[in-house]
């Protein structure tokens, strides 16, 4: 991972790299940030920074031997400890079983979090916590010498996936590591990490991307119509990960955005034949895509009344793709304060009756009804 394949965060690249400089770099290091800000490929960017025979005064060669071994994970001086858990193939559970899936899955999205690489590993609800073998084995393998760099690296990622008793037990190396030795520890949520690691590592703290980082990286990458990528960055929130859902969603949200439209349009004219065939139309789906369906029209329900209560809002506090913008200008002042909680409480309940398997067409039939009459509120 070079520091330019890291999208964004320009001040912390500069900041680590100054660190290096000034051979200041601290042997216990907590990068901490919201999901899809980056702070997994900061530090691996680090590591393989540290240890490319070649960097330059901003990064990594990407040619030296080291750094083609950085590229797929493989550079014997770069130890990760993962969240993991038992699975069918996999009874005992130990990052060392699952090097190869976590190889693969890093290479494919740097941004993974932790439910990609649960699904990744096949745990189907499980989640994954890092197991106290794990500092047993970390300690076999720092005591061997560097094999081909001057630092050990060990990658933590998510420390809040560890419990009191192993995190006693890395305590004491991280407190009193061998020599040049690195423990660079990832979370995304580091109000739940236990306090004991937390005091003693130096804190990086990343920041969520901002919208033109999040634009341009994803112009590099994608051959769509600038509009929906500018929606995608704009919608995001900061998370690049979730750009990337949005994008691969684009053609699924345009779906609800239009039946979502055709509701409340046939509701609004009380058009009851319109409303049986919209139902009926409905009621094909699959739960999952209704649900999926409902949580739409209850977020673009949402957005509408504070564009109702606030026709100033800007464009930075609704989160909303062009054409729903462009619809709600006129839909907003339907959704007040009169009807916003029953029109909501329409969607949730819907929403509750589909998980429960109840029948998709009466379900639809009984909200699109009391929909006709509250929308006239
Ligand atoms: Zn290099």
């Amino acid at each position: 991972m070079l520091f330019k394949d890291v999208i964004g965060q320009e001040e912390t690249k500069k900041k680590l790299i100054k660190t290096v400089k000034d051979n200041r770099v601290s042997h216990a290091q907590l990068f901490s940030g919201p999901e899809g800000a980056g702070s997994l490929p900061l530090a691996i960017a680090y590591a393989q920074y540290l240890s490319c025979g070649n960097r330059s005064g901003d990064d990594s060669c990407g040619t030296c031997p080291s750094c083609n071994k950085y590229a797929k994970l493989i550079h014997p001086d770069l130890h990760f400890i993962l969240p993991v858990a038992s699975t069918p193939k996999v009874k005992d559970p130990l990052t060392d079983k699952f090097l190869e899936e976590w190889r693969k899955s890093f290479i494919e999205n740097p941004y993974l979090n932790p439910a990609a690489w649960y699904k990744a590993i096949g745990l189907e609800n499980k989640q994954g916590f890092i197991n106290v073998k794990e500092s047993s084995e970390i300690i076999r393998k720092l005591s061997l010498k560097t094999y081909e760099s001057e630092f050990k690296v060990v990658i933590i990622w998510l420390p809040e996936k560890m419990n009191d008793q192993t995190a006693n037990k890395l305590l004491k190396i991280i407190e009193e590591p061998p020599s040049k030795t690195l423990f660079l520890m990832i979370t995304e949520n580091s109000g739940n990490i236990l306090p004991t690691i937390y005091s003693r590592a130096q804190m990086i703290k990343i920041p969520k991307l901002e919208e033109a980082e999040i634009f341009s990286a994803l112009k590099q990458k994608y051959d769509f119509e600038k509009v929906e990528i500018k929606d995608a960055a704009h919608l995001a929130d900061g998370n690049w990960l979730k750009a990337l859902n949005l994008l691969e969603k684009t053609g699924e949200s345009r779906l609800h955005f239009e039946k979502f439209t055709a509701l409340m349009r046939l509701c609004w004219v009380r058009d009851m034949l319109g409303l049986l065939n919209w139902v009926e139309e409905m009621s094909r789906l699959g739960r999952e895509s209704q649900k999926l369906f409902l949580d739409y029209g209850l977020r673009i329900i949402r957005e509408n009344f504070i564009m109702n209560i606030n026709p100033e809002t800007s464009g930075e506090m609704i989160r909303m793709t062009r054409y729903e913008s462009d619809f709600s200008v006129k839909f907003s002042k339907f959704i007040n304060k009169n009807n916003i909680f029953g029109i909501a409480s329409e969607f949730n309940q819907a929403c509750l009756h589909i998980e429960a398997n109840a029948n998709g067409k009466i379900v639809f039939h009984d909200m699109a009804n009391r929909l006709a009459k509250l929308i006239k509120q």
